[in-house]
């Protein structure tokens, strides 16, 4: 088989950059796969730019339900934080199979760059995980790297790929140079992946610790203030926007908490079943401590479900939230 096609894994990164660009001069037809989701969030239009600029295709891949499962039991465990980096690698190098099609596949990976993911070993395990063993293609590093099938069958030679390892970038600007690649006139899509965050880490594992792990309510997780009071989870707006996006994701069966006669936050109440009446006191509770009378002896806080008014309660703002607060 003529394979002249490469499907790499581009995450706009300058490892992933370089690939592109070195394979891309080699006469490959570069196809740049990137996987999406709430965890890892780049600009698209900066990814479809960059794209542009290099000459390669682009491809999106969101990431489904496959990948909430895998997250909640990793083969290989997890990184300081939630990262399940070994099986995240072999998730998207699985999703990319699908589309190579039996093309080459390719990565910006570099060794020894990144402790639990890149080395040798965990190479071996990605490969693995995948059903691609040998036929993972990592150019900047594949002169220090095992023989892969595409070097066997000679569609790849060696000699033509890098040698880098290590975390050092001093090698950088060297080989940025003959590559001809120059990063000022290129969009760098901002975003880190949010799994090696601690704080975003603790509200994952919340949500995996009371089975309610989905990606509408890990969409949540980057807005406002959250606190888990039994088995509800409430949580509270910071500013003007971050309100009405909670209320714009409220669900038929989520409360929605506010402050009528002071300005205050606006907050949601999800629960699995109906609240308790004493989770709604605490929840309204938390919700004066944000509200503009929290220092005042009582706040009404009220509360809608389907955007009728159900309740109103006065309740005193609660000041010791941190056994509620997820952080
Ligand atoms: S850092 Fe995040 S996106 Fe990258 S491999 Fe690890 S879990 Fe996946």
């Amino acid at each position: 088989m003529e394979r002249k096609k490469v499907y790499l894994l581009f995450s706009g990164g300058l490892d992933s950059i370089i690939a592109a660009k070195l394979l891309k001069d080699l006469g490959f037809e570069v196809i740049g796969v990137h996987i999406t989701s709430p965890f890892f969030q780049k600009n698209l239009e900066d990814l479809k730019n960059l794209a542009k600029e290099l000459g390669i295709n682009l491809e999106f891949i969101e990431a489904g339900d496959d990948y909430l499962e895998m997250l909640k039991n990793p083969v290989y465990g997890y990184g300081k934080n939630i990262n399940p980096c070994i099986d995240c690698k072999a998730y998207m190098l699985r999703k990319i199979k699908e589309l190579a099609k039996g093309n080459i596949i390719a990565t910006g990976e570099v060794l020894g760059q990144r402790p639990m993911s890149q080395h040798l070993d965990a190479f071996r395990k990605i490969e693995k995980l995948s059903g691609l063993k040998g036929k993972v293609l990592r150019p900047l590093s594949a002169k220090l790297l095992p023989q892969t099938v595409y070097e066997e069958e000679g569609i790849v030679k060696k000699e033509e790929l890098l040698d880098l390892k290590g975390r050092s970038r001093k090698r950088y600007p060297e080989i940025l140079e003959k590559l001809k690649i120059n990063l000022e006139n290129l969009p760098t899509p901002a975003g880190g992946c949010l799994l090696t965050e601690p704080i975003y880490a603790k509200k994952v594992k919340d949500l995996m610790a009371h089975d309610e792990l989905t990606w509408e309510n890990v969409k949540l997780l980057k807005i406002g203030r959250h606190f888990r009071i039994g088995d509800c989870k409430l949580i509270i707006g910071r500013n003007r926007e971050e309100n009405r996006f909670l209320r714009k994701h409220k669900k038929e069966e989520d409360c929605v908490l506010w402050t009528p006669s002071i300005p205050g936050p606006t907050a949601l109440l999800r629960c699995k079943k109906t609240p308790e009446s004493s989770f709604l006191k605490i929840a309204a509770e938390i919700v004066a401590r944000y509200s503009d009378a929290k220092d005042r002896p009582s706040v009404e806080v009220a509360v809608e479900k389907n955007d009728k008014l159900i309740d109103r309660l006065t309740v005193k703002p609660n000041f010791n939230t941190e056994e509620f607060s997820i952080r």
